[in-house]
This record gives structure tokens, C-alpha cells and sequence, in this order.
């Protein structure tokens, strides 16, 4: 559900502040019914008429994406840095789904169905994320143990989570580790290998739930299938 000003103004018809006034002044109506008050949400399915005539509302496009390091995953920058949707092509307002670092690669959803993005970045909704890490030692297994049995980072605990040693460079004392974890917190991979005193210097996510990143380049996306965009939610 999105709030209707909000709707109102993705369809380009006015700005949000026009948006709310449009409503207040009677011209809004949703499903036949007149509204005026701010704040009513509507869904994707709701018929919202502005004076009268349907607003174009975009079609919901799903999209899985390789992203590149050094890209901020945002749809612009104040700074002219290179950004998510850069590597797209199509007509819809796509944004992504939640965010990866700057420096991070790997699998990140865009969308442009504001109901979908609130679904899966909302605190409740759990889902499994494995990263691999390439750190600045050589983590014991009680380190490991510290990450699968929860963190506090920022006075809160991490829920269990899978690490795995893939290989270790004892010349170098780095390592690459496999790490699974539940929420979505900012930073929260790195954060959590800080608080065992290991920098994070690469950093990838290979999946999210049960999508990969399969035959995909960095910087190449494909859409999700229909089944994929259900099981999701
Ligand atoms: N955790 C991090 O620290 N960075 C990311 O980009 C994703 C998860």
C-alpha cells in the first residue's frame, strides 16, 4: 500500500505538496469514491482518478541486478558518482530494494512496486543473505562461533548466523568467509567481522533468499519470474 499523494505524484500529474492540495480540494477519488483526507493508502489495484481521469500508473517491474563496485546504490548523487540505475534501460522509476556499499558487490533488487520494497526491507520480514567476505586475518573458530551465535552491534544482537572458512592466506592473513545472515542492518557484515577484529576488504552478496546471481556480469540484470516475485512475498 502507498499513500495516495505519493501516487499521485509518481504518475507525474503534480509535485507531493500539489499532490496533497489536489486531494484536500475534492478532485481525488479512488475507486469511484471521493477522498480528501491525506494519508489514505491505496494499492496497486485501486482506481484513482484525479478530476475525473484514471492517472497512468506503471506497471511493476521486478529486476535482479549484479551491482559493480564503486556504484551507490541510489537512483541519483549529489556528487555525479556512478549509481544503481545507471546500468538500466527501461521507462519505469525503478529504485532498489534496500542498499549495498558502495565498495560492495553482487545481487541487489530494484523495483519500482513501492509495496514490494516496503515488504522486503520492513524489520519483520527475515530472509536469508550470504555474503563472502575477504577479511583482514585469519578468524578462529570461536570467532566464527561469536558471528553464528549473534553480535551486538549498535546495542542490538544479530540473530544466528552461518559462517563458513573458505580459505585462509596465512602469508597475507586474510581469509574468505561465507557468512549467512538474517537481517538487513546498515553495514551490518562489516560490523559484525569488526567486532571480531577483522576488517572487511572485499565484500559480495551471492544471494538473497533463494535468487543468486547465476550466469549475471556485474552491471547485467535480468527480471525476476513471476514465481520468484511470489515467493518473495
Ligand atoms: N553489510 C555490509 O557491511 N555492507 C553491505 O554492503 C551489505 C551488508
Amino acid at each position: 500500500m502507498e499513500r495516495l499523494q505519493k501516487v499521485i505524484a509518481h504518475a507525474g500529474i503534480a509535485s507531493r505538496r500539489k499532490a496533497e492540495e489536489l486531494i484536500t480540494s475534492g478532485a481525488v477519488s479512488v475507486n469511484g469514491n471521493k477522498v480528501t483526507e491525506l494519508g489514505v493508502k491505496v494499492s496497486k489495484n485501486d482506481r484513482v482518478e484525479v478530476n475525473g481521469l484514471p492517472i497512468y500508473r506503471e506497471q511493476p517491474v521486478y529486476f535482479l541486478f549484479y551491482k559493480p563496485k564503486n556504484t551507490l546504490s541510489s537512483v541519483k548523487d549529489d556528487k555525479d558518482r556512478t549509481v544503481v540505475t545507471d546500468f538500466f534501460n527501461v521507462k519505469e522509476r525503478i529504485y532498489p530494494i534496500g542498499r549495498l556499499d558502495y565498495d560492495t558487490t553482487g545481487l541487489l533488487l530494484l523495483t519500482n512496486d513501492g509495496e514490494f520494497a516496503n515488504l522486503l526491507t520492513h524489520p519483520k520480514y527475515h530472509i536469508d543473505k550470504t555474503y563472502v567476505a575477504k577479511v583482514g586475518c585469519i578468524p578462529t573458530r570461536s570467532d566464527l562461533n561469536k558471528l553464528e551465535n549473534g553480535i551486538v552491534i549498535d546495542g542490538k544482537k544479530t540473530s544466528k548466523a552461518r559462517a563458513k572458512l573458505i580459505s585462509a592466506n596465512s602469508q597475507k592473513n586474510t581469509a574468505i568467509i561465507e557468512l549467512t545472515i538474517h537481517e538487513g542492518w546498515n553495514h551490518q557484515v562489516k560490523k559484525m567481522f569488526e567486532k571480531i577484529g577483522c576488517p572487511v576488504e572485499k565484500l559480495k552478496r551471492e544471494s538473497f533468499g533463494f535468487l543468486t546471481l547465476g550466469d549475471l556480469k556485474p552491471g547485467q540484470h535480468r527480471e525476476l519470474k513471476a514465481f520468484e516475485i511470489e515467493k518473495l512475498k
